[in-house]
């Protein structure tokens, strides 16, 4: 990301094709030593047409119509919406970089005035449309058509991206002045790779997954760019439970070992807890483009 070439792996062992189940050896995870920043290498060959295409999603989720895109990801928006506070929403232009099949823009498109998805994957064109929104492929067409928006957020899409620091001056250039920036991506300082780190590594590291971000390495990312306000906050999507699954079987879910002894409450506490210490599983981003 900074252009040095000082890099050290700091894994080398199998990672998941795609984000699927299916295993391959050929990569390594290298850190920049200048940057701290964390990437693939090498970038997978891929088609220009694979997120375009299904080929993306049937590696991803078995399912990819937009119902199972919601079933399985309807949830996760109530905490995004908590953390950027619907008053701030209302009545604003808001820009989802990513936006799959809308699972935000669907959940604030009655408060926010307009909303844009940009999203590569055709299959979510008509869907997206057909839900008031306007739909552009690649951020680029969004630029050209000259859109500025108060909001944009992109949710767990920089890590997928082969110049982050060109997708971030994406977002910079679509914001009006005094617009906010709202970016999440998956956190490399994870808790449960701490738990069980052999088998997390394994399963964290993907083909899919081209940047592995953590907090050290946000200013690099930032530098090139004149947001103003940066904040740098964790986001903990999984529960007290899935922990314990890791340390005890080596894998996500739940266990019935401890099914209904933790509540509510507790839950509450540890997903803060997680994210007071920085090992959350997301990385929660605000930034502004000042006036
Ligand atoms: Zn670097």
């Amino acid at each position: 990301m900074c252009l040095s070439r000082k890099s050290k792996a700091i894994y080398s062992s199998s990672i998941r094709k795609g984000g699927g189940k299916e295993r391959v050896n050929d990569y390594s995870i290298l850190r920049c030593e200048d940057c701290n920043f964390v990437y693939l290498s090498p970038i997978p060959k891929q088609s220009n047409d694979f997120y375009e295409s299904h080929e993306y999603r049937k590696k991803w989720d078995y399912e990819y119509t937009p119902d199972s895109i919601h079933a399985k990801y309807d949830h996760e928006q109530n905490e995004r919406i908590i953390r950027i506070g619907i008053e701030n929403i209302r009545g604003k232009s808001v820009l989802d970089l990513g936006a799959s099949a809308g699972v935000f823009l669907d959940a604030i498109s009655s408060s926010a005035a307009t909303t844009i998805a940009i999203e590569p994957a055709l299959i979510y064109k008509e869907y997206l449309q057909s839900q008031g929104h306007t739909y552009y492929s690649y951020p680029e067409d969004a630029c050209r058509a000259n859109e500025k928006v108060d909001i944009v957020t992109s949710f767990d899409v920089i890590e997928h991206v082969e110049k982050p620091k060109e997708f971030l001056s994406y977002a910079y250039e679509l914001l009006k002045p005094g617009g906010k920036l709202v970016l999440s991506m998956p956190n490399l300082n994870d808790i449960i790779k701490k738990v069980e780190k052999d088998k997390f590594e394994q399963f964290f590291y993907q083909t899919a997954h081209l940047n592995y971000f953590s907090k050290e390495a946000i200013p690099e990312l930032f530098c090139d760019t004149v947001f103003s306000s940066i904040k740098i906050d964790f986001l903990h999507k999984y529960s007290i439970e899935n922990m314990i699954r890791w340390a005890k079987y080596g894998s996500p879910g739940n266990v019935e070992e401890v099914d209904g002894v933790f509540d509510r409450i507790f839950d509450a506490h540890y997903k803060s807890e997680i994210e007071r210490l920085g090992i959350a599983s997301h990385l929660f981003i605000t930034a502004e483009r000042p006036l």
